[in-house]
């Protein structure tokens, strides 16, 4: 039991003990963590791309990256891995593999044939990484290593980087846009970013949370935020993507609701990076 040590709940002063579930969870979390730092000193991991469309135009307008952790019979969800790799801080060297990784699968691309669009990329940013990586400079630089405009770049944020120091991440997405990167808040209502930032922040697009997408034609209470989302986003001229759309009639009901882009399984889930060209290389011949 005395090996159990003791932790101390700062707020109300009281002394709990570490039940054995806790000291399972602390020993699971560090093997993740161990495993995890060898995967990106190895460039073990993997990025897959789902495709994100126009509602209006239903033009493909390109891809978010989402990171993959498949090696040696480990198949680990981002839910499960970024996490620890936020708790850990190897989300700063993991978040920096994703970005070069996103664009040199970009620019590799470019070179192919069959692409009648210009496509861009979206790459996911922790609060962290907001705090204490210097992420400006990381993506000026990887952007002039491929040799790519900015504009193809979209960084998704979350409203915890904002929360937590507004200022900094204020000064961080003022340099961001001098790179003339988009900038996205991502999983918008999750959170509890104050409806000021929205304005004041120089933000290009709220992606709306799957949570409240989904289910959205059967439930009346998501349908409402959904539409005070896009309303608040209209007036402020800011894009939005709804995520998780996986009917083409949850598709139309947000492009008359005024939803300007969408992503979900009614058009793929996150593909590796070859099968999105396909994808990218086939929506074009359809459109
Ligand atoms: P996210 O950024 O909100 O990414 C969207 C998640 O929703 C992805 O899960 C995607 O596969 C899933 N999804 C997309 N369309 C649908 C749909 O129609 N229905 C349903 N049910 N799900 C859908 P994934 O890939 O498991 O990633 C989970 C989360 O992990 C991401 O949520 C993101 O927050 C985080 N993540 C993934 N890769 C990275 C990364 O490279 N860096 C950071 N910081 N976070 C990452
Ligand atoms: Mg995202
Ligand atoms: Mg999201
Ligand atoms: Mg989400």
């Amino acid at each position: 039991r005395a090996q159990f040590a003791v932790k101390r709940a700062k707020a109300t002063g009281r002394t709990e003990l570490y039940t054995p579930r806790d000291f399972h969870r602390a020993r699971r979390a560090f093997t993740i963590e161990t495993a995890l730092r060898r995967a990106i000193e190895a460039d073990r991991l993997r990025l897959h791309f789902q495709p994100v469309v126009e509602l209006g135009t239903g033009r493909l307008t390109g891809f978010e990256a989402l990171a993959r952790w498949e090696d040696n019979g480990i198949n680990m969800s981002p839910a499960e891995f970024i996490p620890v790799a936020e708790q850990s801080g190897l989300i700063v060297p993991l978040g920096r593999w994703v970005l070069d990784a996103a664009l040199a699968t970009l620019k590799g691309w470019d070179a192919r044939a069959g692409l009648t669009q210009t496509l861009g990329v979206a790459v996911n940013v922790s609060a962290l990484q907001m705090a204490r990586d210097d992420v400006a400079a990381m993506v000026a630089s990887s952007l002039a290593a491929h040799g790519l405009d900015g504009r193809r770049l979209t960084l998704e944020l979350t409203e915890s980087s904002i929360v937590q120091d507004p200022d900094g991440a204020s000064r961080t997405m003022h340099d961001l846009k001098a790179l003339d990167t988009v900038l996205a808040l991502d999983d918008f209502g999750t959170g509890y970013s104050s409806l000021a930032y929205l304005q004041r922040l120089p933000l290009d697009c709220l992606k709306i949370d799957r949570s409240f997408v989904t289910d959205m034609l059967a439930n009346r209470d998501n349908l409402a935020i959904v539409r005070a989302v896009l309303s608040l986003a209209q007036a402020l001229g800011l894009r939005t993507t709804a995520e998780g759309v996986e009917t083409p009639e949850l598709a139309r009901m947000l492009a008359a609701l005024g939803c300007t882009h969408a992503q979900g399984y009614v058009y793929a889930p996150a593909l590796p990076a070859d099968e999105a060209l396909s994808f990218a290389q086939s929506w074009s011949s359809l459109a």
